[in-house]
């Protein structure tokens, strides 16, 4: 018998910094993201949020093909 070795598992709201928001599965209520799939221009094609301090630019890199 294994009870109560699981962490409450519960749906979490996750918001971005683009300002958009989503549902997920998350042992925590709520999470912060700095780039989700709605604002991530891979997903887009294009940028809609300001660019701070190369981050985006050094998260483009990482995922360069
Ligand atoms: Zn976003």
């Amino acid at each position: 018998m294994k009870n109560g070795i699981h962490p409450e598992y519960k749906e979490a709201t996750v918001t971005c910094a683009c300002g958009n928001t989503f549902k997920t599965g998350s042992v925590k209520e709520d999470l912060k993201v700095e780039i989700c799939s709605e604002c991530h221009p891979f997903f887009t094609g294009r940028q809609k949020f300001t660019d701070t301090g190369g981050r985006i630019d050094k998260f483009n890199k990482k995922y360069k093909r």
